[in-house]
């Protein structure tokens, strides 16, 4: 059944409102948290290979970056709006904060259907984006990165017109550049890879067996189709997938590098070899243990909650489940390990790949995919013991961590003037 889809970002403030309430947070300190330092949108004329101008709207939220500079994607998407790039800037402040790494909270958008665009238009909207954003971003400023629909390639123009403007070669602008350009080895599989440590100290603790497990994957992108093929040679099997074309299932499993090598031949999961189609409500509903979803926000909504059968929800995308769903899920025991900290992975080695560039130095991919490892490992164990302290499910322990470390650093710095 279809349900109005909730406000991305209301759905984030109710989050922030649950974890203000446990850590008793000063009213003044919470409105604080409640709003972006800073929103500016962008118009965009663009010409398009037709010859004809059009112009695009973009935009690029900066919530908070008290505990460092502002960090975050850029979204290129027909749905995007300003409340979806506040709630994503808002999530990214949180996901910094319960991963530890010194960096706040932004995120951009650009509201265009990129599948229906060209290299040439792609570039020149993008160029014409890094120049509107270019006074407000820089290494210790706001270090934009890659996002739903965005790529290392998007990252090198941005990057390149940035120097251009400052007429400097600063790679840490940017995180999720092209390896010849300053980017980390391991970043483009890090969202995955993170993910599936967060899955392994999940089914510790649900005492669940990998060696026997099914899982079911909604979004065949980078974080899901990466999810999948890692998660898979810890044992698991790969029931379920979808992507925007549609929603496949299996009875016996199937192969996620076949997948995702059947996906770039033909452009969609539908049709692979043995597997049937499925509604969308029907993959979130698999008979699996693991449930990744890795699209977008608003997919586990209260209707779809009750139906998930998985013992271990992994989130891969950004705001997948509204607050009203997560109290189903959670009435039922499910196990869901938040986007905060479950995709935070990218920022992990985007921070790591930041790093890099400043110091001037490369890591080899084992290093990166083993600092990778400890970052996350120790996340999952801060959240997990607040979720026992406070007696909540793991997206309140994630959240009182997050905010209880934000909001220190917000009353250590004091109030301007
Ligand atoms: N867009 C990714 C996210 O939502 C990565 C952000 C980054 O690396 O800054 O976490």
């Amino acid at each position: 059944m279809s349900q109005a889809k909730p406000n991305p970002f209301e759905n984030a403030l109710e989050q922030l409102r649950i974890a203000a309430g446990y850590l008793k947070l000063d009213e003044g300190i919470h409105q604080m948290l409640a709003h972006p330092k800073r929103e500016v949108t962008v118009s965009l004329p663009v010409k398009m290979d037709d010859g004809k101008i059009k112009v695009f709207t973009g935009f690029r939220v900066q919530h908070n970056d008290a505990r460092g500079p502002f960090k975050g994607g850029i979204r290129y998407h027909p749905n995007v709006s300003l409340d979806e790039v506040r709630a994503l800037s808002s999530w990214m402040t949180w996901k910094t904060s319960v991963v530890n790494i010194p960096f706040g909270g932004g995120k951009g958008g650009i509201i265009c259907d990129p599948k229906s665009m060209s290299p040439g238009e792609l570039e020149r909207m993008t160029r014409r984006f890094a120049f509107a954003i270019a006074p407000i971003i820089g290494p210790y400023k706001d270090v934009p990165a890659p996002d739903v629909y965005t790529n290392a390639q998007t990252m090198a123009w941005i990057m390149d017109v940035y120097n251009m403007i400052n007429g400097v070669m600063s790679p840490a602008v940017i995180t999720g550049k092209p390896i010849a350009l300053g980017g980390s080895l391991g970043r483009d599989r890090a969202t995955g890879r993170g993910a599936v440590f967060v899955t392994v100290e999940a089914a510790k603790v649900k005492k669940l067996d990998l060696k026997k497990a099914t899982f079911a994957v909604q979004g065949f992108g980078n974080a899901g189709s990466n999810y999948a093929e890692i998660l898979q040679e810890h044992g698991p099997k790969l029931m379920g997938a979808s992507d925007s074309s549609g929603a496949i299932m299996s009875k016996t499993g199937m192969d996620a590098g076949k997948l995702v090598a059947y996906k770039e031949k033909t452009g969609s999961v539908s049709g692979f070899p043995g597997s049937q189609p499925i509604s969308n409500a029907e993959l979130l509903q698999m008979d699996v243990d693991i449930l990744s979803p890795a699209a977008l926000e608003n997919q586990i909504l209260p209707d779809i909650a009750k139906g998930v059968k998985a013992k271990i929800v992994a989130e891969c995308a950004n705001g997948p489940t509204t607050p009203e769903a997560d109290k189903i899920l959670a009435k039922n025991g499910v196990f869901v390990c938040p986007d905060i900290l479950a995709n935070a992975g990218g920022v992990v080695v985007s921070y790591l790949e930041w790093v890099q560039n400043l110091e001037r130095i490369a890591w080899s991919e084992d290093e990166v995919n083993s600092m990778l490892e400890k970052k996350m490992i120790g996340a999952f164990k801060d959240v997990h013991d607040a979720s026992v302290k406070y007696n909540v499910d793991m997206r309140t322990g994630a959240m009182i961590t997050a905010v209880g470390r934000v909001a220190e650093a917000v009353k250590g710095l004091g109030l301007f003037p």
